[in-house]
């Protein structure tokens, strides 16, 4: 199976790196927000303005934290169990703010949905990010400790200009979204030993008079050769399995719009295999509750590992994982 290039600007292709993948979960997805559906993250209050991270077994999967773990099963440890801080990205930051300006374009009468109009949503949007995380600050500041403001002003123009080519690529004047940003939840009864709580946040969905749903999901990055497909095509079929079980119907189309290339690509999803991905989530969810039962969790290095932020406690690179901070319940392999 494959998906459709309805467009394509004929620009160079890359794949998603960790950090930098600008796909959407919502806040919750972009940018290392914390303590949000979907990250399977908890936080707790500390001090003012402290975050303190509470280890916990993995309570749910979302379509990145169950790449985390076919990527890297130790990276995945790290970010769900562990909770190991990670740099913010300005990429991923950019994308959350992208995100938030087409989700807010459509507050507005269909006629006024105009590029200006949404280029001018992208300084407000970022200030609203910033007033909520205040730690991006440091995406713009220089080496002094100074705020610099031509960085920051280059990289407001790029949102402008991704948020510009999506009119290219779509006519929000005639588009009536059915839901912005949705957050969807089902649980798999009978995977693991006590179900899957399947969780994410989906950007679009659009509703025919048929009754026919469409998946729409922004990516601000560009779109992928085929040959690295797999991992968006195995985030919206996770979203597709979501909205069936929620809603009882296969959706009709899956629609990937890719902002740094101009692309459109799009699946039609077929009920067997929304039942093939629920059969591989069901295999991944018990490897993950063996390896938390365990605390067994293997490093897998790719090439990926460049922009992973915890090499210094990577075996791989000669460092040492913090200790394990949830009980062994179940013998180690071989043990
Ligand atoms: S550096 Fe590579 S092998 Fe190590 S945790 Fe990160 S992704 Fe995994």
């Amino acid at each position: 199976m494959g998906i459709a290039t309805e467009e394509s600007a004929g620009q160079p292709a890359e794949p998603s790196v960790p950090g930098v993948s600008e796909g959407s979960e919502g806040a919750s997805g972009t940018a290392g927000a914390t303590g949000a559906p979907g990250t399977g993250e908890a936080v707790a209050s500390g001090a003012v303005g402290e975050r303190v991270r509470v280890p916990a077994r993995p309570a749910a999967l979302s379509p990145s934290r169950a790449a985390d773990f076919m990527r890297c099963p130790l990276l995945y440890r790290f970010r769900v169990i562990d909770k190991l801080p990670e740099k913010p990205s300005s990429a991923a930051t950019r994308g959350t703010v992208v995100h938030a300006v087409l989700e807010r374009l459509f507050d507005a009468p269909a006629a006024e949905r105009t590029a200006p109009r949404a280029k001018g949503l992208v300084p407000g949007e970022w200030e609203k990010l910033l007033a909520a995380r205040p730690e991006l600050a440091e995406l713009f500041t220089g080496e002094d400790g100074a705020h610099d403001a031509d960085r920051l002003a280059t990289w407001l123009a790029d949102a402008e200009r991704l948020v510009e080519r999506w009119f290219t690529l779509e006519d929000p004047t005639r588009l009536e979204p059915a839901d912005r940003e949705l957050y969807v939840e089902t649980v798999i009864e009978g995977a693991g030993s006590s179900g899957l709580t399947l969780r994410g946040f989906i950007d679009r969905v659009d509703v025919a008079p048929s009754g026919d749903l469409r998946i729409v999901d922004y990516k601000t990055g560009k779109a992928p050769a085929p040959q690295f497909r797999s991992e968006p095509l195995f985030q919206m079929t996770f979203y597709a399995l979501v909205l069936w079980r929620l809603r009882g119907r296969v959706p009709r189309r899956l629609q990937l719009v890719y902002l740094g290339s101009g692309d459109v690509l799009t699946y039609d999803p077929v009920e067997a295999e929304l039942l093939a991905v629920e059969r591989k989530l069901r295999a991944l969810w018990e490897a993950i509750e063996l390896a938390t039962d365990t605390g067994e969790w293997r490093p897998r290095p790719t090439k990926l590992c460049g922009w992973c932020d915890h090499q210094a406690v990577c075996p791989e690179f000669g460092g040492t994982p913090p200790p394990y901070p949830l009980p062994v319940v179940a013998p180690r392999a071989g043990g």
